[in-house]
């Protein structure tokens, strides 16, 4: 019997360390795919025009969350370092993710659904800790940028204060190779409704946290939830905390409620990390005219996302409509690229495709300044003005 148990015991941790090798790659590579692989060809006009710009940022990108070696060039997903140095990508913001409802859709997601990400910890083989614990996988994703750039030499720096990403800018001024990020939170589940993790989280190095995602949490309603209600007092609180620490607030996912009530109590500028615009493609998860409105009047920034379910099924001009919308309406110092590669979604090209949406906004009449100001100069000018000292 006991040497039975011995056997039983010692297969299952062969099949589960097979399963640690095998499942990750797969899940991956069917979640995150590309309409378009590289390489990508645009005009040598574009292409001069595109390794003239100084600053490409991009507010959100969920790579933390899967298994592949970012320091590595992969044939798959859809941002790693050496694509974003090929890709002249000087900021990348890495937003982590902590749990995914099965079943996750835009209209109606409740908290208490099966949670997809502890299934997936389990078969990537994260530490114990991750699979029962939100904050804990927040911890576990922000050390791992961390450990990225280290084991990527002096090329990849995680940008946490004003004066980091200074140096990142004074650093490319002779090496255009040299590339960063910075850590946001997808969704204040992850403080697990410990007013401390806040603090904790900061001191992780995490500069933007969005107070939803999928689902309706301790902070107030998800775009995407049941109640549809807009900040709690413990919401309030966090934002409060945010403002003081100058965190970033990310207002992506939340209820149409929560954004107002988040601009009234924040005394700061906000991002949209990632987003469609209603007037381009009606969705739960996009922006009302009169929030991109709101939004420009607290002085944010409006990321504009890549995929079908913000920008409809367009594909890059969809995503060139998309900016063009929030331009005529506020103006072009409001927008800034919030691809969300790696976010489980379907993108038209990977990081190394940028160039292709830049052909597009020259196609669709945007000028030479304002494609340098979509690109990367309003994420750089807004950086500069919010990150902490
Ligand atoms: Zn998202």
């Amino acid at each position: 019997m006991k040497k039975f148990l011995i056997i039983l015991i010692g297969s299952l941790a062969v099949l589960y360390l097979l399963l640690t090798q095998i499942a990750p790659d797969i899940v991956e590579k069917q979640q995150n795919p590309i309409a378009e692989l590289a390489p990508y060809q645009v005009s040598d006009s574009v292409q001069v025009f595109y390794d003239s710009l100084t600053f490409i940022g991009d507010l959100h990108c969920d790579a933390l969350l899967w298994d592949r070696d970012l320091t590595k060039h992969e044939d798959f997903g859809q941002v790693d370092f050496p694509r974003m140095q090929q890709a002249n990508i000087a900021v990348e913001a890495f937003t982590i993710v902590t749990k995914s409802p099965a079943g996750q859709n835009f209209e109606e997601n409740s908290a208490d659904a099966f949670d997809n990400i502890t299934l997936l910890n389990f078969a990537q083989g994260r530490p114990l800790s991750n699979w029962f614990s939100l904050f804990k996988r927040a911890e576990y994703q922000s050390g791992k940028l961390q450990d990225l750039a280290d084991d990527y030499g002096d090329k990849f720096s995680v940008i946490r204060t004003k004066s980091d990403l200074e140096m990142l800018i004074s650093k490319r001024a002779s090496d255009p190779s040299y590339t960063g990020g910075f850590l946001g939170v997808e969704g204040a589940h992850a403080l697990e409704g410990d007013f401390g993790n806040v603090d904790r989280l900061f001191d992780l190095g995490v500069r933007m946290m969005a107070p939803t995602h999928f689902f309706d949490n301790e902070l107030g309603g998800s775009a995407h939830g049941i109640s549809g209600e807009g900040l709690t007092e413990f919401g309030e609180q966090v934002i409060d905390r945010m403002n003081e620490l100058e965190m970033i607030v990310d207002l992506a996912h939340i209820s149409p409620q929560m954004i107002d009530d988040v601009l009234a109590r924040t005394n700061r500028p906000v991002i949209v990390s990632h987003t469609g615009v209603d007037a381009v493609f009606d969705s739960p998860r996009n922006l009302s005219d009169e929030h991109i409105q709101a939004i420009a009047e607290n002085g944010g920034l409006i990321g504009i996302a890549f995929f079908p379910g913000a920008v409809g099924e367009g594909g890059t001009p969809a995503i060139v409509q998309s900016m063009k919308h929030v331009r005529d309406l506020v103006g072009v110092e409001y927008i800034a690229l919030g691809s969300d590669y790696d976010g489980s979604v379907l993108v038209p090209f990977d990081i190394t495709g940028l160039t292709l949406l830049v052909e597009e906004m020259f196609k669709q009449g945007f000028t030479r300044d304002e494609i340098r100001a979509i690109m990367g100069e309003n994420m750089k000018r807004f950086l500069l003005e919010n990150l902490p000292e």
